[in-house]
């Protein structure tokens, strides 16, 4: 495994597992419970998720001890709007049985409301419930926004990012204010858009000379930017092919031509218009 050091010192692992869309139940029990066992150390979920409660007890049945696992939990959108931030933090917790979590953020920016959800994130790290806190689908000028008030820079923005989407400036301003990438959707997210990317030259060619899919191969470049990614499979064999990314590099020039490949293409919302 490889690690990014967070501005407050903590670290987390490059590669997690992401959680969306898995069935609070047995799916989602046993899919995590697996993908520990295959190695993954830091899982993504969210409140909206609805499978906070699995993804805890998948940690407690998992054998590994809690300071092992990084978890990672986000502020819905409806809490954000409604002021009740620390609410929402406190049945996040409930629901995973957990009593702290690594990092929690904010899931979306929503207008006229980040801000202060900024500063009620400040406040749960101060009470050490959060060993992080930290931003999801911010741009610059959403970060600008709360800078004029945070005493805590956020730890990470995550955000949507592959070889079509790569982020640069985005993740260039963010680097210079001392917050970390995070790539959500990191393969794409829906099939469409997967198959293309996967189909790329740039990609296929890498794949055939090393010998890994094309999903290992842009996994592989997310940890050779240093950019935190988190996939997501239901599949065991996904799962485990995901993780197997450390036996092999990929050149500064090799890298250079995945990066060629964007385009600014979304698969997912706009963050500075969406309306949910
Ligand atoms: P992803 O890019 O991880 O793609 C997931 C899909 O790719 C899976 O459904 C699966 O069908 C396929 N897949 C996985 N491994 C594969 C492999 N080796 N070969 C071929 N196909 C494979 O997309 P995602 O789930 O949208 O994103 C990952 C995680 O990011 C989510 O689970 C969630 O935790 C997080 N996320 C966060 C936000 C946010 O707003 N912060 C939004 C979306 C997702």
């Amino acid at each position: 495994m490889k690690y990014a050091i967070l501005n407050n010192g903590i670290i987390m692992p490059l590669l997690g597992f992401g959680v969306y869309g898995l069935a609070e139940g047995e799916q989602c029990v046993n899919t995590v419970k697996f993908a520990i066992e295959a190695g993954y150390r830091s899982i993504d979920t969210a409140s909206g998720y609805d499978n906070e409660a699995s993804v805890g007890q998948a940690i407690r049945e998992s054998g590994v001890s809690r300071d092992e696992i990084f978890l990672t939990t986000k502020l819905g959108n409806g809490d954000q709007r409604s002021g009740g931030v620390q609410a929402a933090f406190e049945a996040s917790l409930s629901r995973l049985g957990l009593d702290y979590v690594d990092l929690y953020i904010t899931h979306w920016p929503c207008k006229g409301y980040y801000e202060k959800a900024w500063l009620a994130l400040e406040k749960i790290y101060k009470s050490g419930k959060a060993r992080a806190v930290g931003v999801s689908n911010f741009q610059p000028h959403h970060i600008e926004d709360i800078k004029k008030t945070w005493t805590i820079i956020p730890a990470l923005n995550q955000v949507e990012m592959h070889p079509f989407l790569t982020q640069k400036p985005l993740f260039a301003f963010c680097r210079e204010n001392n917050i970390a990438p995070q790539a959500w959707s990191p393969l794409g997210g829906n099939r469409p858009l997967q198959e293309r990317i996967f189909a790329s030259e740039a990609i296929t060619r890498l794949a055939e000379k090393y010998g890994k899919s094309p999903a290992q191969i842009v996994l592989r470049w997310n940890i050779e930017l240093g950019v935190i990614t988190i996939p997501k499979s239901a599949n065991p064999a996904r799962i485990k092919e995901n993780f197997n990314i450390f036996d092999f590099e990929l050149t500064p020039e090799e890298a250079a031509n995945i990066d060629a490949l964007n385009r600014d293409e979304r698969g997912g919302p706009d963050p500075d218009n969406f309306n949910f």
